[in-house]
């Protein structure tokens, strides 16, 4: 392939503000910026709002409608919490009510320049090269496309997962669910309902105390009953085709296995966010440095916003709090975006 081919055009137009992350946090930095009379561009990876999109496809939000709701436009639900695919409808909807000018499927690679003038380098699905520029820059890549992994022999088979779609195809086989918070809670529900053979693992005492007060008595119903397996203050030692290996208080245990959910949770790509210049507080669990209130980080025209302003502590900020960092950004963004240019 010529270079030509691998490369597409840059764009000439220089916006005000370019968002890294179209998720629930991205959309609202755009919306609050646009309101402000500014350009915005949004850049994502995959699709719009691509965590969502890729958590369990029959989940159901802890959150009610309103307080997922950004730019001011209702999220009504017939349900008291709404499911993913009403979520993906809500900001589809939003997304096309303020007309927001969203590239999918370009990932951004780096960034130069400095404030006033940044260019995003970014590529496409199909390897290409793009280039965007922008006066400001607002990061919001949130924490759920890097998994925690365990590090442990076998967790490289590909029968192990790192995310939980749906439940159909772990009827009748043995099915091990690594963790204790509500995703593995949620998954050894679902996989057990729907006909798996369910053990779960997890190195504390008992499900985490954040584990939702109607998810909770569920779970440890179907341990006491034995219909779920649970092996507690234990871990996985070895992963391999037909077993695994766990360490338990009894001692070693093996037992058979067809697949494994380790759902042990995830954390933002701080080598990015450091790659930009951003430091990340190492006495503050890796928060980015930044304002409190105008959210702008070391690096003079950068901004964070959502779950990574919070840094390792991933349960700080969701979409419910996140949601209002745009018009923190927004509000800096124009004062700064009009001050008169000095020569
Ligand atoms: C199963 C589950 C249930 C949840 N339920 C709730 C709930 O009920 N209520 C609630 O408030 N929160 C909930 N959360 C948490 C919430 O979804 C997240 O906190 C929220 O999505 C964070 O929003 P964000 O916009 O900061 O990040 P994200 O939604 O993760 O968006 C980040 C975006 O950045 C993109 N991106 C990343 N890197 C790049 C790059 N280099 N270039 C381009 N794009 C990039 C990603 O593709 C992604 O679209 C839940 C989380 C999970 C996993």
């Amino acid at each position: 392939m010529t270079d030509f081919a691998r490369s597409r055009v840059s764009e000439p137009q220089v916006f005000d503000v370019l968002v890294i992350g179209a998720g629930p946090t991205g959309l609202a930095c755009a919306i609050e910026a646009q309101r402000a009379g500014l350009k915005a561009v949004l850049v994502d990876k995959g699709c719009l709002c691509n965590s969502l999109f890729h958590y369990p496809a029959h989940m159901t939000f802890f959150t009610t409608p309103e307080l997922l709701e950004i730019g001011d436009m209702p999220f009504s639900s017939p349900n008291q919490k709404p499911t993913r695919s009403e979520a993906l409808e809500y900001y589809r909807k939003v997304a096309e009510h303020y007309a927001l000018d969203i590239r999918q499927y370009e990932t951004v690679d780096k960034v130069t320049g400095s404030d006033g003038d940044f260019t995003a380098h970014t590529t496409d699905r199909f390897g290409r090269s793009v280039h965007h520029r922008a006066r400001k820059l607002v990061i919001a890549t949130g924490y759920y496309d890097l998994p925690n992994y365990l590090d442990i022999p076998g967790e490289d088979l590909n029968k192990v997962h790192h995310y939980y779609n749906e439940p159909h195809p772990y009827y009748g086989l043995n099915v091990l669910v690594i963790g204790g918070k509500n995703s593995a809670a949620i998954a050894a529900l679902d996989l057990w309902r729907h006909g798996a053979k369910v053990t779960l693992v997890h190195r504390g005492e008992a499900m985490h105390r954040h584990v939702k007060y109607w998810i909770l008595p569920d779970i440890n119903n179907r341990v006491k009953n034995g219909e779920v397996k649970a092996y507690y203050r234990s871990t996985v030692a070895e992963i391999s085709e037909d077993a695994v290996s766990l360490d338990t208080p009894e001692g070693p245990v093996t037992i058979p296995n067809d697949f494994v959910f380790a759902l042990t949770g995830y954390h933002p790509d701080f080598t990015f966010i450091e790659r930009l210049g951003v430091q990340l507080d190492a006495t503050n669990d890796r928060c980015p440095v930044c304002d409190p209130v105008s959210l702008e980080s070391n690096v003079p025209g950068i901004y964070l916003a959502g779950v990574i302003v919070a840094g390792e502590r991933t349960n700080e900020i969701f979409i419910e709090n996140g949601r209002f960092h745009g018009k923190q950004i927004a509000d800096d963004l124009s004062a700064k975006l009009r001050e008169p240019v000095t020569t």
